[in-house]
C-alpha cells in the first residue's frame, strides 16, 4: 500500500493524546495476541465504545502474516472494516488514532460480549437458537464475501452479541481482499477453525491454495460448537486434531446429538465438506431445509418420538380432517376440529417443558444419556472447567501463532493516563 493512501486511512496521526482527551478509557473487555480492548466514554456525548488498543512497539523486528509488520497489518484490517461496513451484522468502526507505538480502533461497544462467553454460560444453544444466529451470520458473511474479503478467523470469539442479542461479527485483523479467483496460501486463522485446504497449503509445495470456502467451513464448525457445547475436531494432541480436519473426520455419535433433528445435521454435513468446490455455498445454506424449517416443526419432533404412531388423540385429529374431506362442509364439525388443532398445538408447544420419564436402570449405567442429568453433568462440568475451555491449546490461536511474548499493557497505560 503506497504510503500517501495509508496516511488517508489513517489521518490523526500522533494522536495517542487527541485519544485520551475524547475518550476516558475504563475497565479491560478481552485481549488478543497484541491488543487489549478496553471499554470507554467519549467525554462529550458520554456514550459507550469499545477501543482495540494495538501495541506497534514489536513492530520492527516482527513481521506476522503475509510477511506484513502490524502496522501494515492494522492499516489493511481498518480499509476492510471500512469496506464492510453499513451491514446490521458487522461491527460498526467509529473513530481510528493513531501514534508511533499503538494504534486505537474505536467500535461499537457490544455489551454482550462474546458468543463463546455465551455458549460457555448455556453449554449448548437450542435449535431454535442456533438458527438464529446462523442466519445472521450467514448473512454477514454473504456481505463480507460480496465484497471480495476472506475473513479467516470466524470462531465465537469473534462474534459479538449487541443489546438485542443480534452478532456483531469483528477481528478482521486476519482478513484479506483479494482478485476474483485468487488464491491465499498463508497458515492464519484458529487450529480448530482451520479448513483442511487452508492446511494443505502451508503443508504442500504444489497445494492449489484456498479462498472464501474457507469461512464456510468455519461456519460449520461453529454451528457444530453451538448446538453441543464441543467443537468437532477437538483432540488433546493438536497433530491428530489437525489430521482429523484433513480427513473431515467427525461425528454425530456423542448422546446431545440425538435430540438434533436431521435438516440440521444435514447442513453441518454439507458445511464440513473437505473438497471446498464441494462445500454448500452461502447462498445454498441459506435455502437449505434448516432455515426453512417451521418453528413448532423442531418442536414436533420429540412428540412424535414420544407418541407411537397409534396415538389417540392425533389419530382422531387425522379421522375428522379425513372425514371433513369427504362430506360436505357442516360448521360444527369444523369448529371441534378447529378446537382439537388448538388443544394440540399448545400440548406440542408444553412439550418441551414436560420432563422426560426417568429411567433408574440407565441412569445408573449411563446418566448421561438422560436429558435432565445431562444438563446437571454438563452445568457442573464448564463452571469446574469453563476457564480451561477457554485458554485450552486446542482453542487459542495464540498457542500456535504467537511467536512473540505477549506484553502487559497495563503498567504502559497507567503511565498514559498519568501523563
Ligand atoms: P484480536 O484481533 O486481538 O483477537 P478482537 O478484535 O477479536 O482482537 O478483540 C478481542 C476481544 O475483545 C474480543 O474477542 C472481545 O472479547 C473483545 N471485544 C472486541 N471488540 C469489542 C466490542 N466492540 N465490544 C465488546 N467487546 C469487544
Ligand atoms: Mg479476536
Amino acid at each position: 500500500m503506497a504510503k500517501d493512501e495509508m496516511d488517508d486511512l489513517l489521518p490523526d496521526k500522533d494522536a495517542a493524546k487527541g485519544f485520551y482527551a475524547k475518550y476516558e478509557p475504563k475497565e479491560i473487555l478481552g485481549r488478543g495476541i497484541s491488543s487489549t480492548v478496553r471499554r470507554c466514554i467519549e467525554k462529550e456525548t458520554g456514550i459507550e465504545y469499545a477501543a482495540k488498543i494495538i501495541d506497534l512497539s514489536n513492530d520492527s523486528n516482527d513481521a506476522g502474516v503475509g510477511g506484513k509488520t502490524m502496522l501494515e497489518a492494522t492499516i489493511e484490517e481498518v480499509h476492510i472494516l471500512r469496506m464492510v461496513a453499513g451491514h446490521p451484522y458487522i461491527i460498526e468502526l467509529h473513530d481510528v488514532f493513531e501514534s508511533s507505538t499503538f494504534i486505537f480502533l474505536v467500535f461499537e461497544l457490544c455489551k454482550n460480549g462474546e458468543l463463546f462467553d455465551y455458549l460457555t454460560s448455556v453449554v449448548a444453544l437450542s435449535e431454535k437458537k442456533t438458527r438464529y444466529i446462523m442466519r445472521q451470520l450467514f448473512e454477514a458473511l454473504q456481505h463480507v464475501h460480496g465484497h471480495n474479503i476472506v475473513h479467516r478467523d470466524l470462531k465465537p470469539e469473534n462474534i459479538l452479541l449487541d443489546d438485542n442479542l443480534n452478532i456483531k461479527l469483528t477481528d478482521f485483523g486476519f482478513a484479506r481482499a483479494i482478485k476474483p479467483g485468487e488464491k491465499l496460501y498463508d497458515l492464519c486463522g484458529t487450529p480448530g477453525y482451520l479448513a483442511p485446504e487452508v492446511l494443505k497449503s502451508s503443508m504442500f509445495e504444489d497445494a492449489e491454495g484456498y479462498s472464501k470456502e474457507v469461512d464456510i467451513w468455519a461456519c460449520g464448525v461453529i454451528m457444530f460448537t453451538l448446538l453441543v457445547g464441543c467443537p468437532p475436531f477437538w483432540h488433546r494432541k493438536q497433530m491428530v486434531m489437525l489430521r482429523n480436519i484433513m480427513e473431515g473426520k467427525y461425528s454425530f455419535t456423542s448422546p446431545e446429538w440425538a435430540d438434533i433433528t436431521e435438516p440440521t445435521k444435514d447442513l453441518i454435513r454439507k458445511l464440513l465438506v473437505v473438497d471446498p468446490m464441494k462445500r454448500i455455498t452461502i447462498k445454498e445454506a441459506l435455502e437449505h431445509p434448516f432455515f426453512q424449517m417451521m418453528l413448532w416443526d423442531q418442536d414436533i419432533a420429540p412428540l412424535k418420538r414420544s407418541l407411537s404412531g397409534s396415538s389417540r388423540r392425533l389419530s382422531r385429529i387425522s379421522q375428522m380432517a379425513l372425514e371433513m374431506k369427504s362430506r360436505t362442509f357442516n360448521a360444527r364439525k369444523m369448529f371441534q376440529y378447529a378446537i382439537l388443532c388448538v388443544r394440540a398445538m399448545v400440548r406440542i408447544r408444553r412439550l418441551r417443558f414436560t420432563p422426560e420419564p426417568l429411567s433408574m436402570d440407565v441412569a445408573r449405567v449411563d446418566p448421561y444419556r438422560i436429558k435432565v442429568l445431562r444438563k446437571v453433568i454438563d452445568g457442573c462440568a464448564f463452571r469446574v472447567y469453563g476457564h480451561w475451555v477457554k485458554k485450552g491449546e486446542g482453542q487459542n490461536r495464540a498457542a500456535l501463532f504467537e511467536n512473540t511474548p505477549k506484553i502487559e499493557l497495563k503498567h504502559i497505560y497507567v503511565s498514559n493516563l498519568s501523563r
